[in-house]
């Protein structure tokens, strides 16, 4: 007899929802959410609110002096960890003549893969969450305040109040990169639980920096509930809890503030008439969902997000086309969560992600690894610009929204037919910079071949 999944069969799954079928069979797909409502509506069924997104903004801003001084690459931002946006008119083309489509619009890459101090989208929540805690601890001693200058906290004086602290985590690298980093500069003893899919440099790295990397054979869910079984037997130990964390995605919401900036700028607009498309690539939920979350408060309806995940790790797409959520995790499919886009190999989503996103999400979709190798290789030849596997899931968004028979649904249905044209399309680059040059040379011969 087969096994049940929330008291069906993984038949009555796919019966139900044919999607599912898909993800099972590791096929490449492309899914529009049909529980979206327009952003006004679901900003009513959500608990949080640009109140929040501002609140994260100003403690960042609040932590900048500190910021400049302890990682001097953020000086000349003013200690504002930032990643710019770029058009990638190369790529646009090289990708048009490999699907044989016309690209109408601009395709933008957002380059987080080139924040400074931790090179990947987890500098904007993870620093975020770890400076948090770091504030609200002083706070609570008396020994700072909220019109302090905070560079007084690159000091030994802070530093050894923190060393009375810990911070814990699990991460499959990256966020591990960032809360160990910051974490052990300001003085915080700090553990990463690291599941298998962690890359050995990350390990090596965090090590070097004094951060305690514990390593598991298991998946990133194994690494997150060891982490935070260890934590609760310790009191003065915080954890950083990926799978639940509001202050996280708070950190990754304050983005689209900025890129409202940006866009500006560079003379990019966005509104009814002009809509932009975001591919996010996503692992538990929190960076992409955070992301989206931001771009809604921004530019409302005129934004249109999507997820990417790798289609050996469909767990966000899984959680919401049944709406199990948290309650089903990939291998429950059959499915193996092995993936090289280490960054997005996470077998159960957050559900806090999940039911807080849904009235807000466009769709989803999966890429095989072997396609990530090859958009790898492009985007280097075309652009100069070298990503990690992960990084690179949101490209192919683009080619689903525009050559998918539900992608042309999709499009009619919100009455942008007409208006492609004057579209744009944003992958977001999620990291790759800190990638080790042989490390990256291996990734782009694996495209090329
Ligand atoms: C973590 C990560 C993501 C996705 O973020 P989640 O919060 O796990 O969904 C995407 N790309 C890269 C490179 C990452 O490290």
């Amino acid at each position: 007899m087969e096994q049940l999944i929330c008291g069906k069969s993984p038949r009555q799954w796919e019966e139900e929802f044919p999607v599912v079928g898909d993800l099972v069979k590791l096929k490449e797909t492309f899914w529009v959410n049909p529980k979206k409502v327009g952003t006004e509506e679901a900003l009513k069924q959500c608990s949080l609110s640009l109140a929040d997104v501002k609140e994260a903004e100003a403690r960042l801003q609040r932590f900048a002096p500190f910021i400049a001084k302890a990682f001097p690459e953020t000086a000349k931002m003013e200690g504002i960890i930032e990643s710019p946006v770029q058009a990638i008119p190369q790529m646009q083309k090289a990708l048009e003549k490999e699907w044989g489509i016309h690209i109408p619009g601009g395709m933008l890459l957002k380059c987080d893969s080139h924040l400074p101090i931790s090179g990947s989208i987890k500098a904007r929540g993870g620093i975020y969450e770890v400076l948090k805690h770091a504030e609200d601890l002083a706070l609570q001693e008396g020994m700072l305040t909220l019109e302090d200058d905070y560079s007084q906290l690159d000091s030994d004086k802070f530093r050894d109040f923190y060393s009375k602290y810990s911070i814990a985590v699990g991460s499959t690298g990256n966020l591990g990169l960032s809360i160990g980093i910051m974490s052990a500069r300001l003085g915080f003893r700090v553990s990463v639980h690291m599941s298998a899919d962690a890359r050995q440099w990350k390990k090596d790295l965090l090590r070097e920096k004094g951060v305690t990397v514990v390593e598991y054979p298991e998946d990133y869910s194994k690494a997150v509930a060891e982490g935070r079984r260890q934590a609760e037997s310790d009191p003065m130990c915080y954890f950083v809890d990926d799978e639940n964390s509001v202050n996280l995605f708070m950190g990754y919401a304050v983005a689209a503030q900025r890129l409202k900036g940006q866009l500006e700028q560079m003379g990019v607009q966005v509104d009814k008439e002009h809509p932009l498309f975001a591919f996010l690539p996503c692992g538990v939920g929190g960076g992409p969902g955070g992301v989206a979350f931001g771009f809604k408060l921004v530019y409302g309806d005129a934004v249109h997000c999507f997820f990417a995940e790798p289609t050996h790790a469909p767990c966000m797409m899984l959680g919401l086309v049944t709406g199990l959520q948290d309650k089903v995790c990939v291998q429950d499919f059959g499915i193996d969560n092995l993936t090289a886009a280490d960054g997005l190999a996470v077998g159960r989503p957050s559900s806090f992600v999940g039911k807080t996103i849904e009235p807000f999400l466009s769709g989803s979709y999966t890429v095989d690894d072997g396609t990530l190798y090859r958009r790898l290789a492009l985007l280097r030849d075309t652009e100069n610009l070298a990503l990690e596997p992960s990084a690179l899931a949101g490209m192919e968004g683009v080619r689903w929204l525009l050559e998918s028979k539900d992608g042309q649904a999709y499009l009619k249905k919100e009455g942008l037919a007409d208006k492609m044209e004057q579209a744009h399309f944003m992958p977001w680059g999620t990291g790759g910079s800190m990638v080790p040059p042989e490390v990256m040379e291996e990734y782009y011969r694996k495209g090329k071949e």
